[in-house]
């Protein structure tokens, strides 16, 4: 898998086929195998802090979950780096099918109390076959929620705490959690499957405007306005470290360009001497 750089972030997945390819050969071992799902938002935050990178960075498979992030990978780097987003939320599902055919238990933790009892119950009764082992909402003991995962003998754990907590949890207790196959991080999906946030239209997901519909959504009145204003900041933040990015190269380029003239220029003018 080749690394795509996307301003100090690696992403290892170009496509949905490949990181499907890598979550489906996870769940044949016990290694406690970690998903990151890198937004632009996410990558905003990362820009001036060295240690929040690293944490991404550590997942062994971190997939382009923003068109922002393809869309900046194609600024960088040209068509072919990252060829289409992958989203978090959609790979979820696509383990969950995988889980039950295989028949993995899977452990729900994150969001509040109703949240994840209401996604496990809707994913259940989605998936034929699908065996969530427990759940946990994401307000109570740490130390509760990786006893309760042990003991419900879990294959598979989604995570939703938001970023980096959420990441953060899974690379401090997935030593604990020897028996994991597969964790995933995975912001506010049980949001979405409780039916508690609706996501984006088909269109919108397509034109690449998911993250104006999660900005403008449910208004600027609620608890959620100041997180919102933040994500903006660092929407801004990407978009202008993605920019200035590019506009180095090209100035780099260009100087390159002006010497290799001036030395082929100045090598001319001596064989004529
Ligand atoms: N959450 C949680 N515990 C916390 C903080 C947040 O369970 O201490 C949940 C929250 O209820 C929501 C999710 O984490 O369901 C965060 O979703 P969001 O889309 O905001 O994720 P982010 O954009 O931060 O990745």
């Amino acid at each position: 898998m080749v690394d795509i750089d996307i301003l100090g972030v690696n992403i290892n997945a170009s496509d949905r086929a490949s990181a499907e390819k890598q979550t489906d050969e996870a769940l044949c071992h016990r290694s406690g195998y970690a998903v990151f799902t890198p937004n632009s938002c996410m990558i905003g935050k990362c820009l001036r802090d060295e240690k929040l990178k690293s944490v991404i960075n550590s997942a062994e498979l971190r997939i382009p979950d923003g068109a922002g992030v393809a869309v900046a990978s194609r600024i960088l780097y040209g068509n072919g780096a990252i060829s289409e987003r992958v989203t978090g939320i959609e790979l979820a599902e696509t383990v969950l099918k995988r889980a039950a055919e295989k028949n993995l238990r899977v452990f729900f933790y994150g969001a509040s109390p109703y949240v994840a009892k209401r996604a496990a119950e809707q994913m259940s009764e989605r998936i034929g076959g699908l065996c969530i082992c427990g759940y946990a909402d994401g307000y109570g003991s740490e130390a509760e929620v990786v006893k309760k995962i042990a003991d419900s003998g879990a294959d598979i754990v989604f995570v939703c705490l938001g970023f980096p907590k959420q990441e953060m949890w899974i690379l401090q207790n997935r030593d604990k959690l020897l028996n994991v196959r597969l964790f995933m991080a995975l912001g506010g999906t049980f949001d979405v499957w409780s039916g508690k946030v609706r996501r984006a239209g088909k269109v919108m997901c397509k034109m690449g405007l998911e993250w104006l519909w999660r900005i403008t959504a449910d208004g600027f009145s609620s608890v959620g306005t100041r997180k919102k204003y933040k994500d903006v900041r660092y929407l801004v933040r990407f978009s202008n470290a993605v920019l200035s990015k590019k506009l180095k190269n090209m100035v780099g380029d260009i100087s390159h360009f002006v010497q290799m003239k001036y030395v082929h220029f100045i090598l001319t003018n001596m064989g004529q001497i």
